[in-house]
């Protein structure tokens, strides 16, 4: 595993203390918004560090300047999962991926990347033999210039081109490396159009769920139950989605309450929020409203921050009512 470029002491000069490999588990949220920009909030990304190992999740809008901005690179990362092809969770793929082969001098471990239906035709679309940055990386190959620079950085000639061990992958269990495990979960968000998944992180530290963009479903819960994280999609208040007639396909505040209690999770991490709950007075709102359903803790996230994760407490569990859960799609 290839776990950082930088030495150890330079880590521990970059990172918040609690990212540090030999502690406890660790979420950055990298990218905690959606499609529309604003100063707060734009796309989607997230690391989870475990185990001395980090782990991607989406790779949206300036997710390699932000990685950067904690001291992490595209090269500290061996597998990379992608929930759906909307822009807001890929638009950085290319920065990614080139960062990680331009800097690799090969002896690194390849990047392993899951997502969706036709994950691996947008790869190869991207940075295949004929993908739109081919230009770009055969210049790199070819040129004295990019040559030189390639040796300098411990690389010898001839430069290898990019390849990534790309899957398309539905519901299972898709990855089992040395203590730890991921699960996928395909859901429901833009179907036909785009097929989505959510994913299930289980380290020895920390398991943790992504629902990635989704409509509140049974599968979702199933995934999470008694995990310890639910790091879910908050399009809205519920109040504002429904109030506009736009609660299909997507995540609200109540919705993800009533998954994180069913599931039985201990932490429930609010990301891909819009301006309505990020204000003060929205933040304030959605704990209430969404602490009277759900007992654990809510973080209602912040973009470019880190959040230890912690272990659920089983004692904590509490008797669900089920049926009070009026914005959960039971028909799948
Ligand atoms: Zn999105």
């Amino acid at each position: 595993m290839v776990d950082s470029a930088l030495p150890a002491t330079m880590l521990l000069l970059l990172q918040p203390m609690s990212n540090r490999a030999d502690e406890l588990a660790n979420l950055i949220v990298l990218g905690s918004g959606g499609p529309i920009p604003n100063a707060d909030r734009f796309g989607t990304s997230h690391v989870v560090t475990s185990g001395g190992r980090n782990f991607l999740f989406d790779c949206g809008p300036a997710t390699t300047y932000k990685l950067a901005k904690h001291g992490l690179s595209s090269l500290d990362f061996d597998h990379l999962f992608i929930s759906h092809h909307h822009f807001d969770h890929v638009a950085d793929l290319p920065a990614f991926l080139l960062t990680r082969w331009d800097h690799s001098i090969g002896d690194e471990t390849p990047l392993k990347i899951f997502g969706p239906e036709n994950t691996e035709v947008m790869i190869e679309r991207l940075v295949g033999e004929q993908g739109a940055f081919a230009f770009d990386w055969k210049a790199r190959i070819n040129h004295p210039l990019s040559q030189q620079m390639h040796q300098l950085r411990g690389g010898a000639l001839p430069r290898p081109k990019p390849e990534f061990d790309v899957s398309d992958v539905s519901t299972g269990v898709i990855l089992e490396g040395d203590g730890f495990r991921v699960t996928s979960q395909r859901i429901e968000h833009v179907e036909p159009q785009l097929q989505a998944n959510a994913y299930r992180l289980d380290t020895d530290d920390i398991s943790i769920v992504f629902t990635g963009d989704a409509r509140p479903c049974d599968h979702i819960i199933d995934l999470a139950s008694d995990a310890d994280v639910l790091v879910s999609m908050c399009g809205n208040f519920q109040s504002e989605l429904e109030r506009k007639g736009v609660q299909s396909g997507q995540i609200g505040s109540l919705s993800a309450a009533e998954m994180a209690a069913e599931a039985g999770v201990g932490q429930l991490v609010m990301v891909h929020m819009g301006p309505d709950i990020s204000s003060a007075s929205g933040r304030v709102r959605a704990l209430e409203e969404m602490s009277s359903i759900f007992q654990g803790e809510i973080i209602v996230s912040d973009e470019l921050s880190s959040y230890d994760l912690r272990r659920r407490d089983v004692s904590a569990n509490q008797n669900i009512d089920n049926s009070m859960h009026a914005h959960i799609c039971r028909d799948m």
